[in-house]
């Protein structure tokens, strides 16, 4: 295998600890050339001093001088703000970039990667969601490689044939099939959902995530964002991506082919199997996970979702079929959302209210290019604030 020299966005985060995980069983493997992180000093201090990077970057300026403080007999180079993270992300000694920001956050150090063609493992879904034309065209233009660390994506990677091509009629492909677990509220009866905590909602059945992606989770705009996100990475159509619940998280997604074969790729529900697999591809290390043991799980099942308990899916189906800017404006307003719902602001059934009312009130923006969208994204940003305030 060849030997990669990595950048990792959101160090600190959970995929970006997984991914430090997996790099610390390959020394001779993998250099970490920088690491980044944002509130979590002291947590990505320890990281500096264990994988010896040259740079670690934070966002402003006081957090800079304490992590200075901290790695002051180190040799690594502390750095600062935006700018720097897309510096990282396209120096020329690293050739694998770990984008693993969460929100749109994350858009622009990605972006900078894809245009200096590196070979990019993309956590980082909101990247696509709010702006796939323009990373996928980034992409191709820096010759840069994709690789899905999202489960699902990743399984869908690994069920396609080799050297897909974008297109999935010359593939045989009839659709995908990308599985939720339903999260924690499955089986919570729908008029109590009301009363749901923020406790209660990161509180994911299956995997460990940051709060985001598990509020997410709970309401299913993750799956509703995941569908946007195979749009893109696969180039297929909203009717050719179908959402299966399967309460287990074993079948991490599955390809239909036109013969009538689903193939589907299963594990257990671990984030390192999906980074081991996208850090040594096509090659194939062990990830430090538990081997599935089949018999003891016993059964896998699956059901529909239901649209009544999980609004946002729908949004979501919704957003990608209006195209131009609504994605955009569904990402932006979920993370103003969000927030409020963690913060106590709003109660759980108001986040899908928000994005609804955030649709329908910017329905038509259109975006000729990446400055439209950003200027969308800040639009709704605004009006999803303005409607909590006063609501
Ligand atoms: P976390 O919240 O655990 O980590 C986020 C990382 O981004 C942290 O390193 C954080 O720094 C950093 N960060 C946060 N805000 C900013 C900012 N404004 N600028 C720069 N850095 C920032 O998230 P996850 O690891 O769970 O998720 C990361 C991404 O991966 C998300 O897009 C998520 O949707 C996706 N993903 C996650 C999965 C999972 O299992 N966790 C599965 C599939 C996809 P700090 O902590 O130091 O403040
Ligand atoms: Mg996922």
């Amino acid at each position: 295998m060849i030997r990669r020299n990595l950048t990792l966005l959101g160090a600190t985060g959970t995929i970006g600890m997984n991914t430090l995980d997996v790099v610390a069983m390959y020394p001779e493997l993998f250099r970490v050339v920088a690491l980044t992180g944002q509130n979590q000093v002291e947590r990505l201090a320890t990281q500096c001093r264990q994988f010896k990077p040259r740079y670690a970057v934070v966002l402003d300026e006081s957090r800079a001088q304490e992590l200075r403080h901290l790695l002051a007999d180190t040799e690594t180079e502390v750095l600062c703000g935006e700018h720097a993270l897309e510096e990282v992300a396209s120096l020329p000694e690293v050739d694998t970039v770990m984008a693993a920001i969460v929100g749109a956050a994350g858009l622009k150090p990605a972006l900078a990667a894809a245009r200096a063609g590196k070979r990019i493992l993309l956590a980082n879904k909101e990247t696509l969601v709010m702006a796939g034309r323009f990373f996928m065209q980034a992409v191709r233009r820096g010759g840069a490689t994709l690789l899905p660390i999202d489960s699902e994506h990743n399984a869908v990677f690994q069920c396609m044939p080799d050297a897909y091509s974008g297109d999935l009629a010359a593939h045989g492909v009839h659709r995908i099939l990308l599985t939720a677990s339903g999260g924690p509220f499955r089986t919570r009866p729908v008029e109590t959902l009301a009363a749901v905590t923020p406790a209660e909602a990161v509180a994911h059945p299956n995997w460990v995530m940051g709060r985001k992606i598990s509020v997410d989770s709970a309401t299913m705009m993750n799956k509703g964002l995941e569908v946007i996100e195979a749009h893109w990475l696969f180039n297929a159509r909203a009717d050719q991506i179908e959402v299966v619940i399967h309460p287990q998280s074993i079948v991490h997604s599955m390809v239909e082919y036109l013969d009538g074969s689903v193939l589907a790729q299963m594990s257990n529900p671990d984030m390192r199997t999906p980074i081991a697999h996208a850090l040594a591809y096509p090659d194939r290390i062990a990830a430090g996970v538990p081997r599935l043991d089949l018999p003891r799980i016993g059964q896998l099942t699956f059901e529909a979702p239901d649209t009544r308990r999980f609004p946002c899916l729908a949004l979501a189906y919704q957003a990608l079929a209006a195209e131009g800017g609504a994605p955009t404006v569904l990402n932006a307003a979920n993370e103003v959302a969000v927030e409020a719902f963690l913060g106590h602001r709003i109660p759980y059934p108001a986040i899908a209210e928000t994005l609804s009312h955030c649709l329908e009130r910017l329905a038509g923006r259109t975006a000729g290019e990446l400055a439209d969208l950003v200027a969308i994204d800040q639009e709704a940003r605004l009006v999803a604030e303005a409607y909590i305030a006063r609501r």
